[in-house]
Formats: structure tokens, sequence, C-alpha cells
């Protein structure tokens, strides 16, 4: 009987295939006392087994190393150092000594402790983390007892992957090659396993009970929809689709090593938006113009208690830096506040969070966590083409500020006879209607403009961008915030200053034209769209673009 229900698209796609089960891996509960004379050698045990998932892990990041995985291979090193952390260590063989609890014991209790811990954090990201130590311990468990049912499948014929939670072991264990699709009882765009799902190209939906599906199911995912043992009809109209989605994909493909040049000979910068070097294999397959926005806060889950520190910092900038061979690489400041809250940077809670301490307001206030970042920013510039942006800015004096704060870091690497590249630009992001208005005072302080349409769209029309219930009032092609864009083009192009446009509407490939013709040249989005709107550039003609009125009704 064909049955369809709704999920989470948490890696957008379509696929058509049968369902392989991965076992619910559910740690036992085990309460186990040794005599004490044991103690010492269950000590020893847990280096035997730390050895062991140590060597396994390597041996999976050697694998995913192997395969160019970078966003596998990355995650699991996150695995060996929370292995090799010595907390750990102390926090097990103290139950061991103290409570003579034998190792699987020790292991099940604090692998308890700690996922409490992390799942009763307030930060939705940080609560995904869970998902990795208890997917640790369960590997450490293992090892005590290999008999335990933890087995990831091999997958022998290409098949859709249905799961209660998917770890990244999961997926460093899998063959990718093998793997069409993905459903999964838990998880959101922020697991592990989504970023790596993401990064591979393949659909992935959450949201699924674990027994919806069971294994030689026939599925179709499609979006959010996934449809179980579907009848004939629905699948060759499945097949159907699939089969044009991907002639579009090798079509877009050939697009890759063409620049994007308009029907009349006008030259548009595509560049990519990232959250971490790890997406850096992307956008270089995309042939991106360069980073047009790296949001840094995103580092910060990375560093989870502790405010990141300058050769931290030093060392993820740089590396960006080098990896993108001189083309221009923007980098914006911490813009944390509204939805994005670290703990290494606790704010109050506030009755309104996006009008509250967010982006620049939030590090005027706090100068040495600000001057550290512009620090390491000004030290890794000498590795590349440096843009420096700078997030939600309302007013002039906050950019003078700003000014000052750069001039006493400048000052500072000079008295330390620190090198540092005097070519980076400084920009900043129009993402307040108030900052579109004064544009013509704020163009002569900055050298370029990025409009965050995600927030001036919120901002201009009153409508939160993360609240369902009004995402229809959300418009980024309202007039009004197409006014806005207008006016924050011209006045750049009147200053001679570049204009780009980083928010969600620079990847939609609908509103590539009228972005043109509202005078934009420089795009910057998700890599994976980079193709679909050069596709748009390639087929528009705009002479007359910058007097079009009719783009603004
Ligand atoms: C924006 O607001 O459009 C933007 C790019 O910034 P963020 O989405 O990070 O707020
Ligand atoms: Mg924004």
């Amino acid at each position: 009987m064909q049955r369809e229900m709704r999920g989470t698209v948490l890696s957008e796609g379509l696929c058509i295939g049968t369902v392989v089960k991965l076992p619910h891996k559910k740690n036992k509960d085990t309460r186990e006392k040794i005599p004490a004379d044991k103690v010492a050698d269950e000590c020893l045990k847990f280096k035997d087994i730390q050895e062991t998932v140590y060597q396994k892990l390597q041996a999976l990041i050697e694998k995913a190393e192997k395969t160019d995985d970078s966003a596998q291979a990355e995650i699991l090193k996150g695995y060996v150092a929370i292995l090799n952390d010595p907390e750990l260590e102390a926090d097990i063989t103290e139950k061991i000594k103290t409570e003579h609890d034998s190792l699987p014991t020790a292991l099940f209790l604090t692998a308890n402790e700690y996922v409490e811990d992390m799942k009763s954090l307030e930060d939705e990201y940080l609560r995904q983390r869970a998902d990795d130590f208890n997917e640790l311990f369960s590997m450490l468990l293992f090892c005590t007892d290999p008999s335990s049912d933890r087995k990831t499948p091999l997958l022998v014929q290409k098949s859709v992957v249905a799961a209660h939670t998917l770890t990244p072991i999961d997926m460093a264990e899998l063959d990718k090659n093998m793997l069409l699709g993905i459903v999964s009882q838990t998880g959101n765009k922020t697991s592990h396993a989504a970023i790596i799902a993401r990064a591979n190209g393949i659909p992935m939906l959450s949201g699924i009970p674990y027994d919806t599906v069971k294994n030689g199911d026939t599925v179709i995912i499609d979006g959010a929809d996934l449809f179980i043992n579907p009848d004939a009809d629905k699948i060759q109209s499945a097949n159907t689709k699939h089969t044009i989605l991907q002639k579009e994909q090798q079509s877009l493909k050939t697009l890759i090593s063409k620049p994007a040049v308009t029907l009349n000979g006008l030259r548009v910068e595509l560049k990519a938006n990232i959250g971490s070097p790890d997406e850096l294999p992307k956008v270089k397959e995309q042939n991106a113009d360069g980073i047009g926005l790296f949001r840094t806060e995103f580092i910060l889950n990375e560093n989870v208690q502790t405010a990141p520190s300058e050769d931290f910092q030093y060392g993820i900038y740089s590396s960006v830096l080098k990896a993108m061979n001189d083309k221009p690489v923007t980098i914006r400041t911490f813009d944390i506040g509204g939805d994005k809250q670290y703990p290494c940077f606790p704010i109050p809670p506030e009755e309104n969070p996006f009008l509250g301490w967010r982006g620049i307001r939030y590090c005027l206030d706090n100068p040495d966590f600000f001057c550290t970042q512009l620090r390491a920013l000004f030290r890794a510039s000498t590795e590349g083409n440096l843009h420096i942006m700078f997030p939600m800015i309302s007013t002039e004096n906050e950019v003078k500020k700003i000014l000052e704060f750069v001039g006493q870091v400048k000052a500072d690497l000079d008295a330390k006879g620190i090198p540092y590249s005097t070519q980076v630009k400084l920009g900043i992001m129009i993402e307040t209607p108030a900052a579109a208005l004064i544009a013509d005072k704020l163009a002569p302080l900055v050298d370029f403009f990025s409009i965050g349409s995600n927030d001036l769209t919120q901002y201009t029309l009153a409508v939160d961008r993360g609240n369902d219930k009004i995402s229809a009032l959300y418009q980024e092609s309202h007039p009004a915030v197409l006014q806005l864009i207008r006016k924050v083009i011209e006045t750049g192009i009147k200053h001679g200053k570049e204009v780009s446009v980083c928010g969600e509407m620079a990847g939609d490939s609908a509103l590539t034209k009228k972005l043109l013709n509202l005078g934009l040249r420089c795009f910057s989005m998700t890599a994976v769209n980079i193709q679909k709107v050069k596709r748009e550039i390639l087929s528009a003609n705009i002479e007359f673009a910058e007097k079009n009125n009719e783009e603004v009704q």
C-alpha cells in the first residue's frame, strides 16, 4: 500500500531507492561493580579501547581525505579531539577508582552525564552535538562488548538509508557512492550528518519516525515528501523528474568554466558565502569569483566554552585566504546576537533579540573581543586579498568607531613589527533600512557595501525572518525592499564603491534579472546556486537597466 508523509528537508534533492535500515544504537544500561583489586586493570582497559577507537577514527579520517570529503574528515577530527581530552579519561577513571564501577558502567554513566549536559543547552547547534558524544561513547562501549549490535551495514547496492539518528561515524562508514538518500527520525540542519549529506549532494529528510519504513521498502524522497512503496505511476513520474534534474545538473556543469557575462557584454561577479573552511572545495568546484561572505560567527561552534583566541582565528582566516589564491575574500566580523547565541559570548535574555545587542553593537561594546578578531584578520591579510566587512550597521558613528579600532590595531601591529597588507578593503553590510537610507553618508567612509537582504527584508517589512507563521509576508521582492536596494546600488555607483548582495535573494535565480536591472553587478550566494544564477546572467540583456523603474513597483 502506498503511503506518503512529509519530513524536514536537511539536504534538498530527489531520489528513488530501496531502504536499508541502520540499527537503532542504544547504549546498554549496565550497572556492574568490580572488586577493588581489579580497579587498576579496568583503568588500563580504558587506555586500550581509547587506542582502538583512535585507530578506527584515524582510518576513517584517511578514507575521507582520500575521497576529498573534507566536511567528513573535519568532523571526525573533532571526535579525535574529544577522545583525547584528558578530562574525558579523568571522568571515566574517577568512577572506576572511587565507585568501583566496571568500565562499561563508567562509560555508560559518563555518557549520560555529558549528553544530558549538552541537551540542556539553549543553543540548538550545541544540543545537536550531544549526538557526537553519544556516538563516541557508543564506539567505546562497542569495544568493551563487540557482540553488541551497532555495526553499520555494508551497502551492497544503491540504497536509501533509514536511521533513528544518523551520526557522522555512520556517514563515514557508509559508502557514499551507494547512498542515494537518507531518512532519519532525529536531526536538523546543523546536525553533522546533515552537513555531510549536503556537502555530498545526498538528499536527506528528518522527522520520519524510525518505524515508518522497513528494510526492502521502496521509497521516493522528493524535497520534503517521502513516498513509501509508491505505485508504478508515481515511480515513473519520479524517474522522469529525476532524469530531467540530472540533465539540468549536467547542463549547469558546462557553465562552470564560463565567466558570467550578459548578452550585452557586462561582466558580473558571482561569489560564494561560507560558514567554515570545510566549504572551500565546493566553492572551488563552482569556480566562484571569490568569497563574498564568510560568516565568522559559525566558527564559534567549534570553540564552545571560551572566546576563540587570536591564533585560532588567524589559522582559519589565513587558510581561507591562501586557499582562494588572491581572489577576493570578504570576511565578516562576528555577527552574534539575534538568533545566533553562543555560550562563549553570553547575552542576557532580551525582549527583541533581533533589535538588540547584535552584530557590530555587541562588538563595539566588547573592544577586547573585537580587536582580537581584527588583529587576527590583519595578520592573516598577508596571505591573500582580504576584505573585512562589518554587520548590522545603523549609524555613521558606528562606522567611525570601527575605523578608530582598525587604526589602533594597525598601530599596535606596526609597533610590534608584525606585517599586514596595506590593501585590505573595509566595507559594511547594508541590512538595516537606516543604513540604506543614509548610504550617501556612509559611502565615503568605506570601500564597499554588501546588502544583507535577509535582514533588510525582515527589518523593512517588520517580519521576523524565522517565524513560520508569517513566512508568506517575508518577501524579498516587496517594492519597499527593492526600492532600498536600488537606492543603495545607485549610491554605491555614485561614490564609485562596489555593491554586492549577499543575502539569500542573491542565490535565487528567479530574482537574478530583477537585481541586474537594478544595477547589481556582484552577487554572493551558497556555492551550489552559482551556475543557476549564471545561466540567467548569460541570457540577460541589461543595456538600459539602471533606469528601469518597473523593477521596484
Ligand atoms: C543577511 O542578513 O542578508 C545576511 C547575509 O546576514 P545573515 O543572514 O548572516 O544575518
Ligand atoms: Mg544579516
